[in-house]
């Protein structure tokens, strides 16, 4: 690989602190340390993403690499560092948090002008890592590492991974905070993104009243990453929150296309891109269900339930405003903002929603249509992504409930069974108020509805050959993540089969990692 031209641009424009040293501690008015890899002796190779190394410009991978990609031996040339940045979580002003087991190397670019940062997980601690290790565990990478990949197949926002590697070294995790500390095999993922800066890094330097560094981060942010704005003075500043607000809400509407519930939607995990970051207790949903948190931290509240994640992203965006009015100063504009969003995101869920179902337009009907799927929805007990993959299928000549039984979580009696035919029913006449064609409608319906979706289960099955030594699972997942829209697996297109609903790592996260 083509280290010796990985570059750090931002250390050399912003205030941060050079001692190297990794002691935790706040670091006030900065927005970096520099910090080096712990270093691992006996890395092994689990995963390697051959494809991005070569188009984020990194070319191929040679077998001296390996020591590089858990940050041991690395050349002169890489200056380490992690950033700082604050956040709400969980509702609450958090203060300093920052790259508690992120280092950054820098950024690599390829022959198109594309720069993409890249940076190691799980490679030691930080002056940011908040009394924990800076370590990660086996469950925790393969689980970055395979979903950052699969939204990205999906065609979801998101960061990347380019690697997976065993450090050698174990790790002692408690992994449900229950009293039961165990020894895990620690491991580090490269996840490679234009840029990991979250809504806390503005917020930490809005905080601290650094504004000048909080104006030089927005330039840097517009001028690197949203090329379009070409206004001046506070238009700049208003053009760029309003940007962000919509590249927020359009990953939101994504994550509701393909069932995704991130789990830990605090300020500091949200990108100021709009990628998806921080694959932690996230799942993909398979019982459809607007309450469903995989995160056990989160059940007191359920704040980041699947249906709340739109609501919890305007919140977001509020927090973030109230970072950048030092910038904007106009109170107005900003509510005024905030307040459309709930409309754009709205209006954009629909139209997705509709595209699921093959209708080529919006219809003011519709909102009821919506409703009445959504009772049908959780009433059955039907499995999201298996529901429209049926509804793909269905012809009148079929029988409904052998069409639909292997989709529900519970058995589908008469009654039942009368409910899904009247939605049948009202479905059809919906369809007739297509001007495009039934061939352009299933073409709508294949293109937003994924035929695979990496479940916590299969992920938990994954995880477990791994760390047997085996890793024939891990090779047909990335096959079949690679090709979401079509079925490679069969058995990895079905439901969740029972036994797996209450296992602790599969159904039930945490956010040990
Ligand atoms: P969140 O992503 O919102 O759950 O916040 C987690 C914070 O804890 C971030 O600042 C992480 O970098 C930090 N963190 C999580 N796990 C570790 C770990 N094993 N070592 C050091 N810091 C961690
Ligand atoms: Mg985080």
């Amino acid at each position: 690989m083509n280290i010796e031209n990985i570059k750090q641009p931002f250390i050399k424009i912003f205030p941060g602190d050079f001692s190297g040293n990794n002691m935790q501690r706040n670091t006030p008015k900065v927005l970096f340390s520099t910090v080096d890899p712990v270093g691992f002796d006996q890395p092994k190779l689990i995963a390697f993403n051959e494809k991005l190394a070569e188009e984020i410009g990194l070319g191929r991978f040679e077998e001296n690499d390996l020591n590089f990609l858990v940050g041991t031996k690395l050349p002169e040339n890489i200056k380490t560092y992690s950033t700082a940045y604050a956040g709400h979580q969980f509702g609450n002003w958090a203060g300093q948090l920052g790259d508690g087991r992120a280092i950054i190397a820098g950024e690599i670019e390829n022959d198109k002008g594309e720069r993409n940062e890249i940076q190691w997980k799980g490679a030691g601690a930080t002056p940011y890592s908040r009394h924990a290790d800076g370590r990660a565990v086996l469950r925790s990478s393969v689980r970055e590492y395979l979903m950052s990949e699969a939204m990205f197949h999906l065609g979801v926002p998101t960061t990347r991974a380019l690697s997976l590697a065993f450090t050698g070294e174990d790790v002692v995790r408690d992994m449900m905070y229950d009293g039961n500390p165990q020894l895990e095999k620690g491991a580090v993922v490269i996840r490679t993104a234009e840029s990991f800066l979250r809504f806390g890094h503005f917020e930490l330097m809005s905080a601290q009243q650094e504004y000048k560094t909080l104006q030089e981060l927005v330039d840097y942010t517009i001028e690197n990453y949203f090329k379009d704005i070409q206004s001046e003075g506070t238009q700049k500043y208003k053009d760029f929150f309003e940007s962000v607000a919509r590249r927020t809400a359009d990953m939101i509407v994504e994550w509701y296309r393909v069932g995704f519930v991130h789990g830990v939607m605090n300020t500091d995990n949200m990108s100021i891109l709009g990628l998806t970051i921080d694959y932690g207790p996230y799942s993909m949903m398979d019982e459809y269900d607007l309450n469903f948190t995989p995160n056990t931290t989160d059940l007191p509240g359920r704040r980041y339930a699947f249906g709340k994640q739109g609501q919890i992203s305007q919140w977001n965006l509020w927090q973030l405003a109230n970072a950048l009015h030092p910038l904007i100063k106009d109170e107005k504009f900003l509510e005024q903002i905030l307040n459309d969003y709930g409309s754009y995101f709205w209006e954009n869920h629909d139209r997705m929603l509709c595209k699921k179902f093959g209708f080529d337009q919006l219809l003011t009907s519709d909102e009821k249509f919506f409703t009445n799927w959504q009772s049908l929805m959780q009433e059955l007990h039907l499995d999201y992504t298996l529901f429209f993959a049926e509804l793909e299928k269905y012809d009148d000549q079929k029988d409904l409930r052998l069409q639909f039984e292997n989709v529900s979580y519970s058995f589908l009696n008469d009654e039942k069974m009368v409910k899904l035919e009247e939605f049948i029913t009202t479905y059809k006449s919906r369809l007739e108020k297509n001007i495009i064609s039934r061939e352009q409608s299933l073409e709508l319906m294949h293109q937003s509805n994924p035929k695979f979706i990496l479940r916590n289960y299969l992920l938990y099955q994954c995880i477990e050959e791994i760390n047997e030594g085996k890793t024939e699972m891990l090779e047909r997942l990335i096959h079949a993540l690679e090709n979401p829209y079509h079925t490679i697996y069969p058995e990895f297109s079905a439901k969740r089969p029972t036994g797996y609903d209450d296992i602790s790592g599969c159904s039930m996260l945490s956010c040990s990692s």
